[in-house]
């Protein structure tokens, strides 16, 4: 079987580890992996402020072409071991379409690979973070009204992170599309929202895009399920939708992570 992990982070996140991509490396050929892509989170769009605690979202803008220069060094020194594709993972932030796209425009052709996320969502003027911390969630649920807006209202983003035109660099793979239930343990959804599911998957279909499937909420305290879980997962599969494994790894232990749990 081959392995690959489309999803990993890297010594350029600002809230990741210091693991070196070496470490990254070794322990995926160790795991008998024969791809995987380093997806750093991106610089977040110009103009658009952090409004998380520590503004440790994306990547420093003034490091990215450095980013790219040491993935292509890294490429070249484990070429006969394992396949190593350049990527990012992208925020998508309502708004900030246009400055998205021309960063895409700037970056894309340096990219092998890449994901398109949601992990702010606007409400009313307000960005928040969604995945931030339960205590961030919290608050948002007094902002929005309830838990169930908030799942709404993140479905309803990542719908329009899907159809959006970012131009010819837009990212192929939609990320964590079920990050919303990272806290689902402290804060529980009345519903299932399955409709809104089923359309995502219906215009990923329609789009040709992948979803990752990431095995990172296996490991959240409060999540315990993949994103999505496996009956998305099915009916992704039942559409033709391709399917990327993500360990969403943050450090080199993280890769692998809920994999043996996946089908
Ligand atoms: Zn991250
Ligand atoms: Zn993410």
């Amino acid at each position: 079987m081959i392995k690959v992990d489309g999803h990993v982070h890297t010594p350029f996140c600002p809230h990741g580890s210091g693991d070196s991509f070496e470490m990254y490396v070794e322990r995926a050929i160790s795991l008998n992996y024969s791809a995987i892509t380093f997806t750093e989170h991106a610089p977040l769009p110009v103009g658009f402020r952090d409004t998380t605690p520590d503004q440790d979202s994306g990547m420093d803008p003034s490091r990215i072409k450095d980013y790219f220069d040491t993935l292509d060094s890294l490429k070249e020194k484990y070429k006969d071991k394992i396949t190593i594709r350049s990527g990012l993972e992208v925020d998508y932030i309502e708004g900030f379409e246009k400055e998205t796209e021309d960063f895409l425009s700037t970056y894309g052709p340096r990219m092998d690979d890449s994901i398109l996320s949601v992990h702010f969502l606007q409400h009313r003027g307000k960005w928040d973070c969604l995945d931030f911390s339960p205590d961030v969630f919290e608050s948002m649920m007094s902002y929005y009204g309830s838990v169930d807006e908030i799942y709404k209202w993140y479905y309803k983003t990542v719908l329009q992170s899907i159809r959006a035109d970012l131009g010819s660099h837009k990212p192929k793979r939609i990320g964590h599309i079920t990050l919303v239930k990272k806290f689902q343990q402290l804060f529980p959804a009345s519903q299932s929202f399955s409709d809104d599911l089923s359309l995502i998957l219906q215009e990923m279909a329609a789009r040709d895009l992948e979803l990752d499937y990431n095995g990172a909420g296996f490991v959240k305290p409060y999540c315990g399920e993949s994103y999505p879980p496996p009956y998305i997962i099915k009916q992704a599969r039942a559409l033709g939708i391709k399917i990327v494994y993500g360990s969403d790894a943050h450090t080199a232990d993280g890769l692998d992570q809920g994999r043996a749990l996946m089908k």
